[in-house]
């Protein structure tokens, strides 16, 4: 447990000390919790993340949108959130901390059955089992909701909130949809945005923050698509890290790769569609850098699911900091949200099957980046003897060349200015750098996963070569500087390896 924590650590610490995150924020004024600032390369990798993230979905057929992150008090009255968005607080009558009830049951009393009790009967339990305030031993006040989402005011009066999820706001979007889709289900659209929870007491750092970049698609379908749903032919024989009806704490062999269209025979999956969402969530991870060595899809329990799911599948990515971390949930929400909707606003939100109205349902992939961003980092970091370094997948890493001039002289500081213009020209993301002796800006690159460096010296001058090297294996090579664009192109899109340029 101990290494564990040591390990989370050093990630944290590479994170501050080379500028992916800083925080809490604001930290000048000592932070507060669950609020995180991005640095340049933090910002950088959780760009490319974000676009990845895109091309997965256009690829799928989901068109993107953009809506408000706040919404007056009726939107979130209907969605459920105003009443249903809710932890379970006690506050200490002498010192005044609050803790999340359930959670402090569980710690400290873990045979303790207190899932789905009501405010009451969490009271109940706590004097049942005779728990005080951990800190001060006082007696704790009773259990009060309290609601997760953040409050805001339009104007002077309007009660409004900051969305805790970017879904509802797409949602309200469905008679829209229906003109833009000429009418026609299935529509899939995807949101990247701002949402806002306020946890009463946020830890584990990036991993639990009270504002974060939520993605979720949505697919609108009715019953009969969830069955007949032609694109499954399509992922019907890949395979994937499947750990069906399992516990949190299930062993990593405990996943079984199994091919979908057996996940279907089996029952895994009911229907068709979902499972497709299921596959789409795992090809988004993949394509963000992340192998099924480290990744498992997890069914889960019915005893976890929320009442109104008929399934749920989480994605959770496997990390030295924190063992599996849940990292993305896939919902089958059924028609619920456009009935609210519909019910609350009075519009139709309805489309004609046979001549009656029926309100679709929806499938939904969901998750944050900042999570992803995290484990990716986690997964990446190795240390040894000599140094340590980002082991990012080319095409992933925030900086993909750096260049140097082997020494501040002016007649190579010329030539490596010019290089480094035509390596940004060619569309790469490069960072050039003449501070410090060599050895020190291979280690500065290493840090921050850099995969290629290139380094301009007197031979240059003469023969137009130049030294590149490779971040994993530490090699380096010469080659002309006319062929580094190709060069580049080749090994970070992973055409060709390192070791085949050696002559
Ligand atoms: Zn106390």
């Amino acid at each position: 447990m101990s290494s564990e924590k040591d390990f989370s650590d050093t990630i944290y610490g590479l994170s501050k000390k080379r500028g992916f995150f800083w925080g809490p924020s604001p930290e000048i004024y000592g932070g507060s919790a669950g609020f995180f600032d991005l640095g340049p390369l933090g910002k950088l990798l959780k760009n490319r993340l974000e676009s990845r993230i895109r091309s997965e979905f256009v690829r799928a057929g989901f068109w993107e949108v953009e809506c408000p992150t706040v919404s007056p008090e009726i939107v979130w009255k209907a969605s459920g959130h105003l009443d249903g968005f809710i932890d379970p607080v006690t506050q200490c009558t002498k010192c005044g901390q609050v803790f999340r009830a359930d959670n402090l049951i569980k710690e400290l009393a873990p045979e303790a059955k207190v899932d789905g009790l009501s405010p009451k009967e969490l009271t109940e339990k706590i004097e049942e089992l005779g728990i005080e305030c951990p800190s001060c031993k006082s007696p704790l006040g009773s259990v009060e909701p309290y609601n997760l989402m953040m409050k805001t005011r339009l104007g002077l009066a309007q009660d409004a909130y900051l969305r805790p999820e970017t879904a509802t706001s797409t949602y309200l979007l469905f008679r829209r949809f229906l003109t833009f889709f000429r009418g026609k289900l299935p529509a899939s659209v995807f949101q990247i945005g701002k949402a806002y929870r306020n946890e009463i007491s946020p830890r584990q750092g990036v991993l639990r923050l009270r504002e974060f970049t939520q993605v979720e698609g949505q697919i609108f379908l009715l019953e009969q698509d969830e069955i007949d749903w032609p694109s499954f032919e399509n992922i019907e024989k890949e395979v994937l890290p499947l750990l069906p009806y399992q516990p949190q704490e299930a062993d990593k062999s405990d996943v079984t790769l199994t091919k979908m269209s057996d996940a279907l025979k089996k029952g895994f999956f009911q229907k068709p569609a979902y499972a497709w969402c299921v596959y789409v969530a795992y090809k988004i991870f993949r394509e963000m850098g992340f192998s099924d060595e480290v990744m498992r899809l997890r069914q889960h329990l019915p005893t976890e699911r929320a009442h109104y799911a008929a399934d749920a599948w989480d994605v959770e990515i496997y990390t030295k900091s924190f063992g599996w971390v849940e990292c993305c949930g896939i919902h089958d929400r059924g028609n619920y949200d456009l009935s609210r909707h519909q019910e609350f606003s009075k519009e139709n939100l309805s489309v004609k099957v046979d001549k009656k109205p029926v309100v679709p349902n929806v499938l939904e992939i969901a998750f944050g980046v900042e999570r992803p961003l995290f484990c990716l980092i986690d997964n990446s970091y190795v240390e040894d003897e000599e140094r340590v370094w980002l082991r990012f997948a080319a095409e992933i890493a925030p900086i993909q060349v750096a260049v140097f001039p082997l020494m501040g002289k002016d007649e190579l500081v010329g030539p490596a200015k010019i290089l480094f213009e035509s390596i940004m020209n060619a569309g790469f993301v490069a960072q050039y750098d003449q501070g410090g002796s060599i050895g020190r800006r291979y280690r500065r690159q290493d840090e921050v996963g850099t995969p290629y460096c290139v380094t301009i010296d007197y031979e240059t001058l003469e023969d137009g070569s130049v030294t590149l090297r490779d971040r994993d294996s530490m090699l380096q090579t010469r080659v002309h500087k006319d062929d580094l664009p190709g060069i580049l192109e080749a090994l970070i899109s992973g055409k060709s390896r390192f070791e085949s340029l050696e002559k």
